[in-house]
């Protein structure tokens, strides 16, 4: 992984780079926005900002499922198909249980191993992070860094563990759900909402003795789907096979984003998807930092565990307890503005 011990890069540089589409210097500017340390990060916002206006030219398409069930096998083959039809990509990964240690990055080297020596194509694995806000925060923002290097399309995939399938539905424009055949028993892994989240439903591993197995499940999928609210409206969600294994069903699933595209894009319902997300985004910021703060107020942490516990006994009411420390919360921030101000 690369370091940022130089400082000597400018915001132009990293500007520069970034729209020349310099595979290296959009690394390192990746890299710059997923450091914690201020400089860095007034820095990496620094070169956003610049970069905005040449963003968001590229379709955005989700991928979910649970681990195992073929999502690197698909991406894969997925997009060394989009390469052939003349696509740029940048694959990119949101996983909040990722780590990196000792600058190399577990589990994704061999992944994915034909699309990365593509030269139109980008692999970069998660950010590290313990908060989905803060993970899903650092793909965003390589979202836009990526659109602005000249990438066309954005596969972003996320392991199926609940909070990551909803943080990513809410950075694409399209959502594909891949399931494994034998609905009954992977359905356990996958919760009912996320079916309603999905553009399609790809029943992946059609292929060999599973082959009747992904047929009877894309059925009972379609019969399902009868019965929920499209994900997007005006689109209809539809369950297909595909072997990511053997390729079949590929070249279907990319005509069925460019139909989708084709439907929507017209419509505005794509533009006001992505203006949703925007809203959203900025709600979600304000919260995840209104929290921080809160946790981090000496005032609040000075009542919060016995108020806590005076809740637990029954001796105050949660909303008495939350009314004071709300409270102390304020004074503490009329304090720090008053520090501010000497
Ligand atoms: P991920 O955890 O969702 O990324 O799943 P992987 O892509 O690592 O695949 C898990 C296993 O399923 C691997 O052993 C793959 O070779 C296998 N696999 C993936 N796609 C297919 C497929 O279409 N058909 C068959 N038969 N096996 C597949």
């Amino acid at each position: 992984m690369e370091t940022l011990a130089s400082n000597v890069w400018t915001v132009e540089d990293y500007v520069a780079g970034v729209l020349a589409g310099d595979r290296a210097i959009l690394s390192r500017a990746i890299t710059l926005l997923e450091s914690q340390s201020p400089l860095h990060e007034r820095k990496a916002q620094e070169v956003l900002q610049r970069l905005l206006p040449h963003s968001g030219k590229a379709r955005r398409i989700g991928i979910t499922g649970v681990p195992g069930v073929g999502k690197s096998t698909f991406i894969e083959a997925f997009g060394c198909y989009l390469i052939k039809q003349g696509h740029a990509l940048a694959v990119l990964t949101i996983d909040p249980t990722s780590r990196r240690s000792g600058g190399s990055i577990l589990g994704d080297k061999t992944r994915m191993e034909n699309l990365s020596r593509e030269e139109r194509a980008f692999i970069r694995p998660s950010p590290a992070g313990d908060s989905m806000g803060g993970v899903a925060r650092r793909t965003r923002e390589t979202m836009l860094l990526c659109e602005a290097a000249g990438f066309d399309l954005l596969l972003v995939e996320s392991v199926g563990v609940g909070q990551s399938e909803v943080a990513l539905r809410s950075m694409v424009d399209y959502f594909l759900l891949l399931l494994l055949p034998g609905a009954g028993d992977e359905l356990q892994g996958i919760k009912r909402g996320i079916i309603e989240m999905a553009d399609d439903i790809l029943v992946n591993k059609a292929d060999g003795e599973n082959r009747t197995r992904a047929e009877q499940a894309r059925l009972d999928q379609q019969a399902s789907l009868a019965c929920l609210l499209p994900a997007t409206p005006g689109w209809k969600t539809e369950a297909r096979l595909c072997s990511a294994l053997t390729g079949e069903g590929i070249p279907e699933v990319w005509l069925r984003i460019e139909q989708f595209y084709a439907a929507m894009d017209p419509k505005g319902v794509i533009a006001k998807r992505r203006q949703q997300q925007a809203a959203d985004w900025l709600d979600d910021l304000i919260h995840d930092g209104l929290q921080r703060r809160f946790d981090r107020s000496q005032r609040v942490r000075a009542r919060f565990p016995g108020l806590r516990e005076a809740v637990l006994r029954g001796e105050t009411t949660a909303v008495a307890a939350a009314a004071e420390l709300l409270a102390a919360f304020d004074r503490n921030q009329e304090n720090t503005d008053y520090d501010h101000k000497n």
